[in-house]
């Protein structure tokens, strides 16, 4: 999607930490780390990071030079402030809509390299997550090259604010209080783990639809109507990030029972639901296991 060029995106609620030096790579947690990048990829939202790795923190940049849509169309991580404002704005009056008071994120934390968060430390390669003690949304911007590298995404623009939209459906769920119920620890192509991944993603489909529309404190929508192939662009990321998709190239084996996120096929038709219909249509939790 294309930001409106004079959008004000300056209310973004965004960061960034720069590079950490002397990070301890030997840290003690740091190989449970990596063990989620698989299962837990597209978040580690729910399970929880390991403790220990401890990683200095960077210095903080507040994004202060991302002010327009212009700049948010340029450059990467402006892009990712200006999709906060978007979504918060988004949030602020859909959530009121549904009946519910809603609170926004603590921020949206851009990082490099590995940051520590309340959650526990998070490297590049735990991939974007939500972690809910914080309110707060890390990502690590390389993320994107990996999706359009190793995971084969068309990875665009709306691919990268899919992204951010599907962990602000985990904010979403938290304050909800759906978040919770995925804490069982069951996997599976119907588990409730899957249902909050699959509505998480119906959320950034009912965004997208209505990102048009959304608009900056001066009237300007931030962001011009989504085109058919930005559509694909995001479905082509939701289609990189299914469960069957990952094992299949790691492992040669599909293996649904150890499910996380839904496969290909579900990501794409629950982000479309939210799409065509509205969040209002995003209860995962209310079908059954083969409609899911
Ligand atoms: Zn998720």
């Amino acid at each position: 999607m294309t930001f409106n060029d004079k959008a004000d995106i300056s209310r973004g609620k965004a960061s960034k930490r720069g590079r950490n030096t002397g990070l301890a790579v030997g840290g003690g947690g740091l190989g449970l780390v990596v063990l989620f990048v698989i299962s837990q990829f597209l978040g580690v939202d729910i399970t929880g990071l390991a403790d220990g790795g401890q990683a200095p923190a960077g210095p903080e940049s507040s994004l202060d030079q991302c002010l327009t849509g212009a700049d948010a169309n340029e450059n990467i991580d402006c892009r990712m402030k200006g999709a906060a404002a978007s979504l918060d704005e988004y949030w602020a009056i859909e959530y009121t809509d549904l009946g519910g008071d809603y609170v926004s994120p603590q921020n949206l934390q851009l990082f490099s390299g590995a940051t520590q968060t309340s959650c526990g430390s998070a490297s590049s390669a735990t991939g974007p997550f939500y972690c809910p003690p914080d309110e707060t949304i890390y990502l690590d911007t390389s993320f994107y090259d990996e999706l359009r590298g190793r995971y084969g995404s068309s990875g665009g623009p709306l691919a990268e604010m899919y992204v951010v939209a599907h962990e602000w459906g985990h904010h979403i769920q938290n304050i909800s209080g759906t978040l919770e119920k995925a804490q069982d620890g069951k996997t599976g192509p119907d588990s409730n783990g899957v249902r909050v991944e699959l509505q998480a993603d119906c959320f950034a489909g009912s965004w997208t639809a209505a990102a048009s529309k959304v608009e900056d404190t001066h009237g300007v929508a931030y962001l011009q109507p989504v085109t058919q192939a930005q559509i694909e662009d995001a479905l082509s990321a939701a289609s990189a990030v299914g469960d069957d998709r990952i094992q299949q190239a790691a492992t040669g084996q599909v293996n649904p029972e150890s499910w996380t996120h839904g496969s290909s096929e579900q990501r794409q038709r629950w982000f479309m639901t939210g799409y065509d219909q509205g969040a209002a249509f995003c209860d995962t939790f209310a079908v059954s296991g083969p409609e899911l």
